[in-house]
């Protein structure tokens, strides 16, 4: 799951954890996938860390007050994976043309090795059609959700696309049911 527009409100660079929020059906998503035993991975570029927006402490506490957010209504996340990387701005390290900045696996890639997930068994979920040639590069499906930028993309966009989702979903708990339906769980 992709997190800014997918998990959490798509509010440009949050570089404040007052600017972290949780999108309204996101903790049922996660606690859902939780009770089916299926893990919940985010995975999410935040080149604003390679534009100097913000930095990694300014990031792992946003993260930490997701979790947190999360905890409180019993949902929990199995890994967050971030690329902190940009091509062309900023200095390196994080100045970098990396293999994990979406649409690049590298980030699913990892997740998949520390907890042993079948990417071609799984489904990423963004709002960004990045987020469904990730998903693709893997051989994971990819569910487009029409939080964030996901309306736009489809409403005004999709004839552009370079490639096509395998579904829709209106926010991540549509995906996930989706999800868990095309599994059997
Ligand atoms: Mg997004
Ligand atoms: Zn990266």
């Amino acid at each position: 799951m992709d997190r800014d527009g997918c998990l959490t409100e798509e509010l440009g660079y949050v570089n404040h954890v007052s600017r972290i929020r949780l999108l309204p059906r996101t903790a049922e998503a996660v606690r859902r996938l939780n009770r089916a035993g299926v893990p919940a991975v985010m995975v999410t570029n935040q080149a604003g860390i390679a534009k100097g927006y913000f930095s990694e402490d300014v990031l792992n506490a946003v993260n930490a007050e997701m979790v947190r957010q999360l905890g409180d209504q019993d949902a929990r996340l199995d890994g967050l994976y971030v690329c902190t990387h940009h091509p062309e701005e900023g200095e390196p390290p994080y100045r970098a043309d990396c293999d994990c900045r979406k649409p690049r696996p590298g980030l699913l890639l990892r997740a998949a090795s520390d907890l042993g997930l079948d990417l071609g068994a799984s489904v990423m979920v963004g709002d960004k059609i990045s987020d469904i040639g990730v998903a693709h590069a893997v051989g994971a499906a990819g569910v487009l959700v029409l939080t964030g930028y996901g309306r736009g993309e489809w409403e005004h966009r999709r004839h552009q696309w370079p490639l096509k989702p395998d579904h829709i979903a209106e926010d991540l708990l549509d995906a996930v049911e989706w999800a868990l339906a095309r599994t059997g769980r």
